[in-house]
């Protein structure tokens, strides 16, 4: 097998332009399992960990730019906290301190797993992905760049190189529900975010469809039962808020969770993370 360490994203683009069947390894911990279970054929790696341009981020104005080997580490702690706290609350719930220190912000993306912490996230905020091959570059919404379990719509010679996130003004909350609270794979998560300045809530969820989801209909109805100077929320309206939450969900049966209970849970998650962030107006 080759395996190759690119020095930079100009170095990958040839790379990858030169073989478009070399596989990119980033923090590895999707990658190893996949290969020491078989399930992944492997003729030429590429390490892109050392790529320190995909190791950076940097708050642009109004939009934090993640360069795709940011770790969930630098993710869930520090000044991205602080610019994007659901990401981090989510980043907090992954795996184990071991997989928080190497998995990457780009190989949640590119696994495109319908339980992958970050993509909720990253859709309710209305991120865009930065894809790039020699060939030049492109920008993608999360829910173009996942097309289904497990699979994505990058070029064989593309890589994610990074992805700008809005910097919203108000609170946002991420929330997950698995069979403990540690080392958990998510049946359903939910993430919520504000933006006051807009008046407006974005809801995405999580391990209930084959791709993003988001509850577009809940968030009009919620955003116009809100007293967006008092961050109050009319107590008539949770119930079908609820509802039209848990309409927006198309899960399956799997071994992790029943579709109905899938489906249930995503409710009481909307409604418990409305009451963190609003008060019941009186
Ligand atoms: C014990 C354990 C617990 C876990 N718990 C969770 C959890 O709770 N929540 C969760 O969401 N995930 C969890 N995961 C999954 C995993 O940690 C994440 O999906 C991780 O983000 C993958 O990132 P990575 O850098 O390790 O990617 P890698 O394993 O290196 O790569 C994964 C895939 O993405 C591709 N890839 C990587 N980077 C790029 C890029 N920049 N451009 C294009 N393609 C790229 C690779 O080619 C590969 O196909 C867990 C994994 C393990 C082993």
């Amino acid at each position: 097998m080759d395996f190759l360490i690119a020095s930079s994203t100009e170095d990958l683009c040839e790379l990858l332009a030169q073989d478009p069947t070399r596989q990119l390894l980033a923090g590895g911990t999707d990658f190893m399992v996949e290969v020491n279970f078989r399930h992944r054929d492997v003729t030429g790696v590429i390490a892109i960990d050392r790529i320190e341009e995909l190791k950076r981020w940097r708050h642009d104005g109004d939009s934090v730019l993640i360069g795709s080997c940011v770790t969930y580490r630098e993710i869930e702690r520090g000044p991205l906290a602080t610019l994007i706290p659901a990401l981090a609350q989510s980043a907090r719930t992954i795996g184990s301190p071991q997989i928080r220190n190497a998995g990457t912000i780009g190989g949640n993306l590119a696994t495109a797993s319908p339980a992958g912490d970050m993509i909720p996230v990253l859709s309710a905020l209305g991120a865009q992905v930065i894809v790039r091959s020699k060939s030049g570059v492109r920008e993608l919404q999360v829910g173009e760049l996942i097309t289904g379990v497990k699979t994505n719509s990058l070029l064989e010679d593309e890589f994610i190189e990074s992805v700008r996130v809005p910097v919203l003004r108000g609170p946002q909350e991420f929330l997950k529900v698995g069979p403990r609270n540690a080392m958990v794979i998510s049946v359903t998560s939910l993430a919520m975010v504000t933006d006051i300045d807009k008046e407006y809530i974005g809801i995405a969820l999580g391990s209930v469809s084959a791709s993003p989801c988001r509850s577009t209909e809940a968030e009009h109805f919620i955003s116009k039962n809100i007293n967006w100077d008092k961050l109050t929320v009319q107590s008539g309206a949770i119930e079908n808020f609820e509802s039209l939450v848990r309409e927006s969900a198309n899960p399956i049966d799997d071994h992790r969770s029943s579709s109905g209970y899938r489906t249930h849970t995503v409710g009481i998650l909307a409604r418990r993370a409305l009451l963190r962030i609003f008060r019941l107006e009186n």
